[in-house]
This record gives C-alpha cells, sequence and structure tokens, in this order.
C-alpha cells in the first residue's frame, strides 16, 4: 500500500494541518509520501521530510502551482495517482478545492472528513452535523481522503526522508490567479489555536464584543470565534465563524460566552479538550457539553475574569 498524501503549506512554509492528516495516513498503513506544492514548495518539502512516518517528500514548483489553483494541482495529483492507492489530504479549505476534483477525474467517491481510521479500507466520518457517526467501507481501488485533522495528533518530527522534484501535469488554463485577500493577524490561527474564546448574539453590537471579547482573548493569547449568529449581524469577521458552516476546531480550551450552543455551533466545537460556557440561560444546551458551566451575565463576569488573569 502506497499513499500520496497532500501537503497543506504557503509561503510561510508547513501548516500542522498537514502533520495531523500524517497520523491518518499513517494508520491506513504504509508507505507514505508527501506531496509539496506552490510557492515556498521546497522550504516545506524539507520540513515534510523531517517529520516522523513520511518515507518520501515529492516537491512541485512549477509556474502553474505558485497560486494554489486546484485544477492544475489536481491534474498533478491525477498524473502521479497510477503509483497510489490512496491519496489523502487535510479537510481544509485549499484540500477541499483540490480532492474533490481529483475524485471525479479517477472516478472513484471521495470519503470526506474522516475522524478514525478502524482498517485500511474503513473509516469513520460524522454526518448530520456531527450528530451521528457513520462508519464507511470503500470497495474503490483507488481511494480518495479528507481528514477532519481535529481529531489526529500531529506527527512529530523524527524522519529524514528523500526529497524528489516532480513536474507539474501542465495547465489546463480553466482558471485564472487574479488576487489574494487574506486576514492578517496578530492572534493565532483558530485551527490551530490551543485556546478559543467565541463571542455569540448575546454580545449586541462588534464594538461590545471588541470590548468585552478581545482584552481576554489577548490576555490568554487566545484565537476568537464566534457564533454565526454574531457573524451574521456584523459583530465579527466571516473568517471567526465556528461550526457546521464555519471552521471545525479542537482547543484544549474552548470559552464560549453568550452562545446558546446549536447544534450547528457544536459541530464545530464540541471535540475541544475543555469547554467553559458562561450564560445568563442556566438550560442552554451549551451546558450539555461543557465542562465548567457558569450562569450569569457576559457584562460583568468577563471584564472581572479579564482583571483576574
Ligand atoms: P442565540 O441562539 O441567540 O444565543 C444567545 C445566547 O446568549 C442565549 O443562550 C442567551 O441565553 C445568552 N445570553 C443572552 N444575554 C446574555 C448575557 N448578557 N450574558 C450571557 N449570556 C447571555 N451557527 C454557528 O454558530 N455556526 C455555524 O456554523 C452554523 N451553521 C448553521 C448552518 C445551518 C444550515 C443553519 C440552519 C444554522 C447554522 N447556525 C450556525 C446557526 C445556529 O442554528 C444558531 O442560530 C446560532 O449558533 C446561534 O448563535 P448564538 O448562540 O450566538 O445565538
Amino acid at each position: 500500500m502506497t499513499i500520496l498524501l497532500l501537503a497543506e503549506n504557503d509561503a510561510s512554509g508547513l501548516s500542522e494541518q498537514t502533520a495531523k492528516a500524517l497520523t491518518a495516513a499513517s494508520k491506513i498503513g504504509g508507505d507514505v509520501h508527501v506531496l509539496v506544492a506552490g510557492a515556498g514548495a521546497k522550504a516545506a518539502a524539507d520540513a515534510a521530510a523531517k517529520l516522523s512516518g513520511v518515507s518520501k517528500v515529492l516537491v512541485a514548483e512549477d509556474a502553474s502551482l505558485t497560486n494554489n489553483l486546484a485544477e492544475p494541482l489536481a491534474d498533478l495529483i491525477v498524473s502521479l495517482s497510477a503509483s497510489y492507492d490512496v491519496i489523502v489530504g487535510p479537510a481544509t479549505t485549499s484540500a477541499k478545492n483540490v480532492l474533490p476534483r481529483v475524485a471525479a477525474l479517477l472516478d472513484v467517491m471521495q470519503i470526506s472528513e474522516i475522524v478514525e481510521v478502524v482498517s485500511a479500507d474503513t473509516f469513520k466520518r460524522p454526518i448530520y452535523a456531527g450528530n451521528a457517526i457513520q462508519t464507511v467501507q470503500s470497495t474503490d481501488a483507488k481511494k480518495v481522503i479528507t481528514v477532519r485533522t481535529a481529531s489526529f495528533a500531529a506527527a512529530g518530527e523524527g524522519g529524514s526522508a528523500a526529497v524528489e522534484t516532480v513536474s507539474a501535469a501542465g495547465n489546463p488554463g480553466v482558471s485564472s490567479f487574479v488576487s489574494d485577500a487574506l486576514a492578517s493577524s496578530e492572534r493565532p490561527e483558530l485551527t490551530s489555536a490551543k485556546v478559543i474564546i467565541s463571542g455569540g448574539r448575546a454580545l449586541g453590537s462588534s464594538e461590545k464584543f471588541q470590548e468585552v471579547i478581545l482584552p481576554v482573548a489577548d490576555k490568554l493569547g487566545a484565537a476568537v470565534g464566534a457564533s454565526r449568529a454574531a457573524v451574521d449581524a456584523g459583530y465579527a469577521p466571516n473568517d471567526w465563524q465556528i461550526g457546521q458552516t464555519g471552521k471545525v476546531v479542537a482547543p484544549d480550551l474552548y470559552i464560549a460566552v453568550g452562545i446558546s450552543g446549536a447544534i450547528q455551533h457544536l459541530a464545530g466545537m464540541k471535540d475541544s479538550k475543555v469547554i467553559v460556557a458562561l450564560n445568563t440561560d442556566e438550560e442552554a444546551p451549551i451546558f450539555q457539553v461543557a465542562d465548567y458551566g457558569l450562569v450569569g451575565d457576559l457584562f460583568d463576569i468577563l471584564p472581572e475574569f479579564e482583571k483576574k488573569i
């Protein structure tokens, strides 16, 4: 069994999502080769070569791959696919843009967002916004899989894999790069943060959100999240949304402030290791998943908490 793992990388290097997806790939069993493509690929490839469990790194730096366009990258993976039984990647926004194309081009079913490897052909994945876990056995000769990285610990260092250069398969020319609009922040990135504090509709305005949530986040070195209600009301930016239609996170500590705990929100955070909830309503569903619950008014409690940190 040989597995091709699509790395998550950008100009700043290799993302930790790669090391987490590697843990899942290693559980499938067999040699794991990592494909690193795009801008800064060489530095990311060197980092991937040091991960424990990687037997080879393929690096592709062709100009057509610079801006992470999905079509040339999917074509490259398909051109390499004859040597692989499994093609796997983290369920990140960029890999989710590429791997379904690969599955379609190979005429196989993608197995999406696995949270457990049962055996080489059987996987567990959440369905119905995480309310049920489906066990999927695939009979496809070649499997295309995305991994919910919040469910796997990152593989450590200790490897010394060979790095080989591969050429792009060419650019099908069906898309072109226009621009990137990247949000920059001093705070940790949500999907890899160890501590997250999230605010909900109860904050009432973007000014209050900033005034009450951000000072606590700064003191804790935490990333900031939000419920969809808070995002839709304009209290917090879109890329802070956590849940079924936002980001899926599993930090060591998740603090939910003025969030009711609708299933769509829980789908994005209930795997957090310790959950703290602050809500005026002691019947709020968030308390069913919380390890620590505090019933009270966030506008009294949070500023007091901030002073005590
Ligand atoms: P509310 O449900 O209004 O809860 C506010 C809470 O604040 C209440 O529990 C209240 O008791 C408490 N409160 C009020 N005042 C205070 C105070 N002063 N101090 C402390 N507590 C107070 N939601 C997501 O979050 N993420 C998603 O990805 C997502 N995807 C969705 C996808 C679909 C298809 C659908 C239909 C919905 C989705 N939703 C999602 C929306 C979800 O159903 C809820 O509407 C949303 O999560 C509610 O946000 P909230 O908890 O901030 O607001």
